[in-house]
């Protein structure tokens, strides 16, 4: 399923063994009276962790990082677990219509390699950059036929519109599992869109086939996913949509693709991967990833991160936080200290 863009990008996920990842940390949380974190003194830089093809990246051996805390830790308000490129959107878990501020027109922002219905489709600023690069790189490939993105970012009252004339025509139980009930659509988050197939002058369905394989073979590569995949119709309650992609972000999309999660199980399984606990370590051409999770409380949260490398805090729409950290050279080695 991987095309010769994968001699650049061979994704692997391990978890640690015990014995040999690189974070030694006893199960230990910031106390909330605040008073005196225990911070973690970053000592020296050693071990290593095999990327692609065995190669060895550098670490991050950074002399005056010495004496300085691993972690700092963002305070995340009620309202956050319910933003982020991660929120879990379905038949349980409501949108709740977060960031529809920094939402853009597409026709304004998007490459030429592809068109769009209209003028007013609007997404999220990632996501159009994305399905940019995506759509790029896919006109590579398609020769004369190309995409055009016919739904995108829904508000409620629209969708409201669109399940009524599903049901109108299926009857309710049955519109269920081909449209999301008003409130419970991928597209009211701005992190989804649907293709439609277009050549010479003619929009037509998307069905994911032919030269257009490419595309859901591809798309994780650039953050995306096939969201609605017909072996996963029992857990996420929706038929097969191949031309419906969720934009998650690309260490994420990877690791779905990989080991053929849907979204609904990938936020479970991301549970399993605390802070306090083992964290998921996803080694990639371009660094490796750190992914952990902090469960959500209900007067607001404090969520651990590094002090070195780049983070994102994302709330999963369910119950907790997902960070991802990114180091271009490699995790640091972290050793606790009282
Ligand atoms: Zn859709």
């Amino acid at each position: 399923m991987f095309d010769s863009r994968e001699q650049d990008f061979t994704p692997h996920c391990s978890r640690w063994d015990p014995d040999t990842r690189p974070i030694k940390r006893q199960s230990q949380k910031k106390t909330r009276n605040g008073n005196g974190f225990s911070f973690c003194l970053l000592m020296f830089l050693c071990g290593w962790i095999i990327i692609n093809n065995g190669t060895r990246p550098v670490l991050a051996a950074d002399a005056e990082k010495q004496g300085e805390p691993d972690w700092t830790y963002v305070q995340m308000q009620p309202d956050d677990v319910h933003q982020g490129d991660l929120i879990l959107v379905n038949q349980e878990y409501a949108c709740t219509f977060p960031n529809m501020e920094k939402l853009v027109v597409v026709s304004d922002t998007k490459s030429e390699s592809y068109l769009v219905k209209n003028e007013q489709e609007k997404l999220l600023p990632q996501t159009v950059e994305a399905l940019n690069s995506l759509m790029d790189d896919f006109l590579t490939v398609a020769g004369s036929v190309r995409i055009n993105v016919i739904s995108t970012y829904r508000s409620y009252e629209l969708q409201q519109q669109l399940f009524s004339q599903y049901s109108m025509q299926m009857g309710v139980e049955l519109a269920s599992h081909w449209s999301a009930r008003p409130g419970h659509s991928e597209h009211h988050s701005g992190l989804a869109l649907d293709l439609g197939a277009y050549q010479y002058g003619v929009t037509q369905n998307y069905d994911g086939q032919g030269v257009y394989s490419w595309i859901g073979e591809n798309c994780h590569t650039y953050g995306f996913i096939v969201r609605y995949a017909p072996d996963k119709a029992d857990i996420t309650g929706i038929y097969s949509e191949p031309w419906h992609l969720r934009y998650v972000g690309v260490p994420h999309a990877a690791l779905m693709a990989q080991r053929q999660l849907c979204m609904e199980e990938y936020i479970e399984w991301l549970k399993g991967f605390s802070w306090e606990g083992d964290h998921l370590y996803y080694g990639m051409e371009s660094g490796v990833y750190e992914i952990y999770y902090v469960a959500a409380e209900e007067d607001g949260t404090t969520v651990p991160v590094p002090t070195s490398g780049e983070y994102s805090i994302s709330g999963n729409n369910v119950d907790g936080f997902i960070v991802t950290a990114y180091f271009k050279d490699g995790i640091p080695e972290r050793t606790e200290k009282e």
